[in-house]
């Protein structure tokens, strides 16, 4: 039976202690603050950008959310950006993306003060992770990091084949892996022999972005999988190819008219894998985990 890597489990035990550290930067000065700022009406952002927000004020931290219209310029956010890396008591700006088309997003990112950037993401961060110097880490894949750290999984000397090159999830995750000692491959959309390549590995980590893409032939028998992917089925036929040997993807469908998977497939990963984490409930939790633990350590940084 392979071994389900709960990422509820693992999110509830980073808050929990990330709850004194809080406390403690409450009773000496003051609590950490983080800004959440979404343009646009796109439903996912809105839902990704609650969540985080609901957290924050869980962990008794002082968060705030910025919403501007669709037809927001870059001028204006950026506007809106100085004033938050002005503002004293912010310590964590994240901008929610994707950004409405008109706006430069690059600029956008160049914008936010690297101390302030819980998301990891400007420039000079991405730097400081290619030399493995400290700075605030993309949340996703420092979010598989804990995963695999916290489930004792080894990663020094294992084989690891990301499948997924964004800037956000998988060139972040090759970097945290090769810095772990992994020996770590980049796959893409012109990999030749997907298949081949991914069943080299001893961790399997997706991050493509399509549904229930690595089915059994990608997947070595007694791998770790990690499945980053989101997507949400909202085709029958979709959904009755991905409940093959996962009926409760089914009934989900069933019941809502729509189910999220992961680019996994579900029924062969949990017959072939050693451990896996679930869609939902495994890498998704850890992002905001690791998004929270990004704005204490700024807040620490910053009020010394
Ligand atoms: P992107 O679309 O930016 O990148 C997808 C990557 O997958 C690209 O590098 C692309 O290759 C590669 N890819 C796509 N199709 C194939 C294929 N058939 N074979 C090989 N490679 C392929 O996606 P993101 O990185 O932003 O997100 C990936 C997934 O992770 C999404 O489902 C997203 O919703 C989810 N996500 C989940 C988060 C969480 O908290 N759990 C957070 C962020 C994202 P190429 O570069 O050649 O085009």
């Amino acid at each position: 039976m392979a071994r389900i890597l709960d990422g509820k489990a693992i999110q509830q035990q980073i808050l929990e202690e990330l709850k004194p550290r809080i406390a403690r930067l409450a009773a000496a000065r003051r609590p950490p603050g983080l800004a959440a700022v979404l343009v646009g009406e796109n439903p996912a952002s809105q839902i990704y950008v609650a969540s985080k927000v609901k957290t924050c004020r869980e962990l008794g931290m002082h968060s705030e959310e910025l919403r501007l219209p669709e037809a927001t310029t870059t001028e204006e956010l950026l506007e809106r950006i100085e004033q938050y890396n002005e503002r004293e008591d912010i310590d964590g700006i994240l901008v929610q993306m994707p950004l409405p088309k008109q706006i430069d997003s690059r600029r956008v990112l160049l914008a936010i003060r690297p101390e302030k950037d819980v998301d990891g993401f400007h420039p000079f961060n991405v730097g400081q992770l290619v030399a493995n110097a400290p700075a605030p880490r993309a949340c996703t894949p420092a979010g598989v990091m804990e995963l695999l750290r916290r489930s004792g999984i080894e990663v020094a000397g294992a084989e690891a084949v990301v499948v997924g090159r964004s800037d956000i999830v998988g060139k972040p995750m090759a970097l945290l892996l090769m810095h772990a000692h992994a020996t770590v491959t980049i796959c893409h959309s012109r990999t030749r022999d997907l298949p081949a390549v991914c069943r080299r590995a001893d961790i399997l980590i997706a991050a493509m972005g399509r549904p229930a893409f690595l089915t059994a032939e990608f997947i070595r028998p007694g791998a770790v999988v990690i499945d980053v992917g989101i997507n949400r089925i909202t085709d029958r036929a979709e959904a009755e190819r991905i409940a093959r040997g996962a009926p409760a993807k089914l009934a989900a469908f069933e019941k809502n008219g729509s189910v999220l998977v992961g680019d996994v497939h579900p029924g062969d990963v949990a017959e072939l894998a050693s451990a896996y984490t679930p869609v939902p409930g495994g890498v998704g939790p850890l992002t905001i985990a690791m998004l929270m633990a990004n704005t204490v350590e700024c807040a620490e940084k910053r009020l010394g």
